[in-house]
């Protein structure tokens, strides 16, 4: 039996993993070069640089990557941070802040950037977080047929969360503009709205407790981990969802590189969308009216940088974030934006380098409060929310801002094909796309009727 995964970002990568070690023969296509879509490294100049996600968590005893592993039997190329380390630093109208690694230590330095009256949002925060980390592996949302029962059987866990499904973060937040601040730009960046829903926030901001690590080499190492010893067609592009009755019967693909101009149906059994179904299907490819572009400025200091290696300027807006990478004695670094895509929406060729330029000296000046001299950049370049839709092949990334949780379409699209990736739920970043791979490869085993399979639908052993 074969499953065709189509897309070889994280996701579709973890999907494509487990289905394999359930015994089904599994081929992924892959538009690009490389694994990882937006969490994957590319080479330029002589440099790697981080397409997307720079930022690695969930490797704790019980979070995605850690559930993932063990049941693919696959050590991450991470080292795992120690508590105390400083993860990360929010520049604020007034003085900075630091996340460390660790609870107590988070507590501490909580304290003394904002006073005790925080306290109590941290400890809301960390009961939370830990109750849906419990959860979150088996928690199907909106719930398909074979679904439902399961998550039936989670009401007495999901009842106390309930609130929080409606409550907005800033309604459990104290009134302390300094905090209020720090809370939007964490946010925007691990939900992608400045105010999402308290449960999703509770989570989102649990990042530095998930089991963060930096990746030698650069993050794209973690999908070069999950693609080893999988069938991964490169340069190979899904165009179309062949269709017989309402199954999905192939996926027709054209190829690139050595094969360029060789076209075929690739035939399967059940057929998992790392990708927006809606273009393989012919029709338009829907995106919010909130969802947000990203413009990121890349580049290469002469000099190597201490952590900590995240740092984000929370004074101004529109919010930086400055990823930096020691190599040898320079360091790579790239700084982010949020940017509504409206903005670069019918420009002509020259209103759109313009505007390249202009954001990318924004990008700059606000990257320099973070660290002196990133002026002194050796190569600069920028990718706009174009680039990325190129790149990604979709036209907007990020996944939905995470305002409410019942605005997620269904993981089934045809009763054999299913998809996955940070446009379903729990949404983007890599341990959310990590279970979407899981939830996807279940459904697809259930389908063919393996739901016994290896515990992919129990939980693994010693957890
Ligand atoms: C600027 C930026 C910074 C980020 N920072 C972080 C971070 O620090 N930490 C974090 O956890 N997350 C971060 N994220 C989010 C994270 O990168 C994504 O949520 C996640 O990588 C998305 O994974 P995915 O499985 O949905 O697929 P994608 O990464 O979108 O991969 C889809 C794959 O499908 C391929 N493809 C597309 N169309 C076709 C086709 N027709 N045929 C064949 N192949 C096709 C693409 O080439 C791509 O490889 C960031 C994202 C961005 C944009």
């Amino acid at each position: 039996m074969r499953a065709v995964v189509v897309g070889a970002g994280i996701g579709g990568l973890v999907a494509a993993r487990l289905l394999r070690r359930a015994g089904l023969e599994v081929v992924v296509l892959e538009a690009h070069t490389y694994p990882g879509g937006l969490a994957g490294s590319f080479h330029h100049r002589g440099h790697r640089f981080e397409a997307g996600a720079t930022l690695l968590s969930g490797l704790a005893p019980g979070a995605p990557l850690d559930l993932v592993g063990r049941l693919v039997g696959l050590k991450w190329p991470a080292e795992p941070l120690p508590r105390g380390f400083p993860l990360l630093e929010v520049l604020l109208p007034r003085g900075r802040v630091v996340r460390p690694v660790g609870r107590e230590e988070e507590r501490a330095a909580q304290t003394e950037a904002f006073g005790r009256e925080v306290l109590a949002f941290w400890r809301w925060q960390e009961d939370r977080a830990r109750r849906l980390l419990a959860l979150a592996p088996w928690l199907p949302w909106p719930p398909e047929r074979e679904e439902v029962l399961a998550l039936a059987g989670r009401i007495p866990e999901l009842l106390p969360l309930l609130p929080d499904l409606f409550l907005r973060a800033s309604r459990r937040a104290p009134h302390h503009l300094g905090f209020r601040r720090f809370l939007e730009a964490q946010l925007l960046i691990s939900a992608q709205a400045t105010d999402a829903y308290a449960l999703y926030a509770a989570m989102a901001l649990d990042l530095p407790h998930l089991g963060p690590g930096l990746v030698p080499g650069g993050l794209g190492r973690v999908a070069e981990a999950l693609a080893e010893g999988l069938e991964v067609r490169y340069r190979a592009r899904a165009e179309r969802l062949c269709l017989a009755g309402d199954r999905v019967v192939g996926v027709e693909v054209a190829y690139g590189g050595r094969r360029k101009g060789e076209r075929e149906v690739l035939k399967g059994e059940v057929f998992l969308l790392d990708v927006p179904p809606e273009p393989l299907l012919g029709l338009a490819e829907p995106a919010p009216q909130d969802g947000w572009g990203a413009f990121v400025v890349y580049g290469v200091l002469p000099f190597r940088v201490e952590p900590p290696l995240y740092r984000q300027n929370a004074r101004e807006r529109p919010f930086a974030f400055l990823s930096l990478r020691p190599e040898g004695e320079k360091t790579v670094f790239s700084l982010s934006l949020h940017t509504p895509l409206a903005l670069w929406q019918g420009l002509s060729r020259e209103e759109y380098q313009r505007l390249k330029v202009q954001w990318q000296g924004r990008a700059l000046a606000l990257g320099e409060a973070l660290l002196e001299g990133l002026g002194e950049a050796e190569l600069l370049f920028a990718a706009s929310p174009l680039t990325y839709r190129r790149f990604a092949g979709r036209a907007w990334v990020g996944g939905h801002p995470q305002t409410h949780p019942f605005r997620f379409p269904r993981v089934r699209i045809f009763p054999n094909a299913f998809r996955l990736g940070e446009g379903v739920f729990p949404g983007q970043g890599i341990p959310g796309v990590a279970l979407s791979g899981m939830r996807a490869a279940r459904l697809a085993l259930a389908y063919l009727g393996l739901r016994e399979v290896q515990g992919l639908v129990g939980r693994p052993e010693g957890s």
